[in-house]
This record gives structure tokens, C-alpha cells and sequence, in this order.
């Protein structure tokens, strides 16, 4: 019988490639450590990156899921730039969804530098909630797609300051998270040079952000996160 699903517990959709990494690669690691299982999903190949092809960025990306030591990777194939929130795109998400059947997915941040960022914001949540829908009907290799609908839709930031909505403690993780960014390498090598670029500078920022959202908990690093509903907890001490 054919496998219509790869279940997995954290679903997590980027963008671009590296964009999970940036911004959220420190849960992910984390979730990993407890045992449950990530996918990632690049919605486009950033192919209209200033450095490197879709081919190098893929191998790179490649290279970061075995750190990261993910499950799964693919690539949904819409064009970098011009992400859209439509029928069509919609459908591949949720195709995506239907397939891995994730209790948490991750999307990018709602408002950000690359316009794409919201744009794929909006794509997943939209996509999450349709997914659901019995009547709603989409189709991997030839079969009728069951249903599903996530726990929850959990936005990272990356570019631009967002207050979070809640942080995790990440300060375990940081040391891998970066070397999972330093896998994209061709962002940040400047090709005929050889010279570093913005490596540096980019995981400063990153590591000032989620030192940023790591104090107010007392964490070295943390990573932070926005919902599009409010999160119910069974007690105040499941709160630190
Ligand atoms: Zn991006």
C-alpha cells in the first residue's frame, strides 16, 4: 500500500532556505533532543538571492538538515519574490500538511524585511486552517488526501523586532543553530573573493535578538515566537 503520510511532529515552512535556520533553528534542535521529529518545508529555492544558485543553496540546505538532524526536506517550488497567497499556492500547502500531519507548524514572521516573509505568513496560516476542511479536497501521488489541522501555527521572527508572544530558551542550542546557519555558505561568501561577507554580522544580530528575548527568562538565547490565538496553559506553573 502506498504511504500517503510521513507523520511528524513540528512542521516548519521557510521562505526562502535558511530562513527556518535564522530564526528557529534553536527550538528545533531543541525538539529534536526530546525526541520528536521536524520537517522542513523551503517554499521557494531563493533563487533570486544576490549569492549562490538554487543548486548550491539546496546542498547547503542539505547540509544544515543533517546538523540539524531533521526528518524531512523538501522544496514547494514557488517563485522567490513573488510569493502569493492564492489557490494554487494554497493547495501545495496544504498538500504539505496533509502529508507530514504535524501537531505544530512554524512559519515565517508577520510582517519583515523581504515582503515574502509575510506573504508566506499569511500562506501557511490560511493553508493550516483549510486543511482542515473535509471538503476541501487535494491529492498526493493520485490518492484522496485525509483532513488535518494543526494544534497551532507558531510564527518565528527573524529581520525585524517583533515583541514575542512567548520565548523559548535556546541557550543549549545556540552553538549548533550557528553552525547550521554557517552551512549557507554561499550567502555569505562573497564567490570570486573567497572573502567572508556578512557572516559575521548576520549571526551578531541573530545572537543579540535572541539574547534580547532570552533575558526576561533568565536564558542566555532564546527564540521568539508570535500566535494567531491565545495559548491556554493547565496552570500558572507550567509558566516560567
Ligand atoms: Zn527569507
Amino acid at each position: 500500500m502506498k504511504k500517503l503520510s510521513q507523520k511528524i511532529d513540528i512542521l516548519a515552512f521557510g521562505a526562502h532556505p535558511d530562513d527556518v535556520e535564522c530564526a528557529a533553528a534553536g527550538v528545533l534542535l531543541k525538539h529534536i533532543a526530546l525526541g520528536k521529529t521536524v520537517a522542513i518545508i523551503d517554499i521557494t529555492a531563493g533563487e533570486m538571492g544576490t549569492f549562490g544558485t538554487p543548486e548550491t543553496r539546496k546542498q547547503e540546505a542539505e547540509i544544515s538538515s543533517k546538523i540539524l538532524g531533521i526528518q524531512y526536506r523538501e522544496q514547494l517550488g514557488l517563485a522567490d519574490g513573488s510569493i502569493e497567497n492564492n489557490e494554487a499556492s494554497r493547495l501545495l500547502v496544504i498538500q504539505a500538511i496533509r502529508k507530514y500531519q504535524p501537531e505544530i507548524v512554524l512559519a515565517n514572521a508577520i510582517h519583515d524585511r523581504h515582503p515574502d516573509h509575510a506573504n508566506a505568513a499569511k500562506l501557511v496560516a490560511d493553508a493550516a486552517f483549510l486543511s482542515g476542511l473535509k471538503k476541501k479536497e487535494t491529492f498526493y501521488e493520485g490518492d484522496t488526501q485525509e483532513p488535518w489541522r494543526p494544534k497551532a501555527v507558531y510564527n518565528y521572527i527573524q529581520d525585524y523586532f517583533i515583541e514575542p508572544d512567548f520565548v523559548i530558551d535556546i541557550s543549549s542550542e545556540m552553538d549548533k543553530k550557528t553552525e547550521a546557519i554557517k552551512a549557507f555558505r554561499s550567502q555569505f561568501v562573497k564567490p570570486k573573493e573567497n572573502e567572508p561577507s556578512s557572516i559575521l554580522g548576520l549571526l551578531n544580530q541573530i545572537k543579540s535578538t535572541n539574547s534580547i528575548y532570552g533575558r526576561p527568562i533568565n536564558a542566555k538565547y532564546a527564540e521568539g515566537f508570535t500566535v494567531n490565538k491565545y495559548i491556554g496553559v493547565h496552570d500558572f506553573f507550567q509558566l516560567s
